[in-house]
């Protein structure tokens, strides 16, 4: 079973790829923005508290974040295997992700990093923030998720690397040609 980590900057790719990715390698595909969202948009305690800082494209903070991803990995279905999709993205939450697999006596097995040109993601932003109007996709806060991602994300890809953990993947072109290059990089194709 396999266990992974997608990287990669708003707008690359990850949810799209990390749903075909999970469904070839039968695994959950968790999707800590969706969970975020969707406590969003219920109303629950957790959602109240995140939705301040996602309209602002400011992380939620690791307290509230990691105690929802370790929640989500006891569960029975992630057991054997996982694909976490913009978890982790700070320094914190790495050692945070160290320690729930630790427990479970677990490892990763690789962290992908999804590549991308950033004129290509602010167009594909702009047409997300027209096709499904989340409020975090204006172009004012789409631009700071970008200094957040770059600034606290970006620098957890060499964290990975020195772990000889990290593939980079290039996210640019059709959305199948992606897929197959993904599961090329974790030596699982087709
Ligand atoms: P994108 O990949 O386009 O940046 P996501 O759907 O993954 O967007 O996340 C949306 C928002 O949810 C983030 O901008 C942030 O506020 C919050 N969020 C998601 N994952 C995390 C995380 N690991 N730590 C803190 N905040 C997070």
């Amino acid at each position: 079973m396999t266990r992974l980590v997608l990287l990669g900057p708003p707008g690359a790719g990850k949810g799209t790829q990390a749903a075909r990715l999970a469904q070839t390698l039968d695994v959950p595909a968790i999707s800590t923005g969706d969970i975020f969202r969707r406590n969003v948009t219920e109303g629950t305690d957790l959602g109240v508290a995140a939705k301040k800082y996602i309209d602002a494209g400011d992380y939620v903070p690791d307290s509230v974040t990691n105690a929802m991803v370790a929640d989500r990995l006891a569960e029975a279905d992630a057991g054997p295997g996982f694909l976490l999709d913009g978890y982790p993205r700070t320094g914190d939450q790495v050692l945070e992700l160290d320690r729930m697999l630790q427990e479970q006596g677990v490892d990763l097995d690789h962290v992908v990093e999804i590549t991308v040109d950033t004129d290509e993601v602010v167009k594909r932003l702009t047409k997300r923030a027209a096709e499904q109007g989340r409020s975090d996709d204006t172009e004012e806060v789409f631009r700071h998720r970008f200094e957040v991602y770059a600034e606290q994300t970006a620098p957890l890809a060499q964290t990975y690397a020195d772990r000889g953990l990290l593939v980079q993947v290039d996210g640019m072109g059709e959305v199948d040609v992606v897929t197959a290059r993904l599961l090329a990089a974790i030596g699982r194709e087709g």
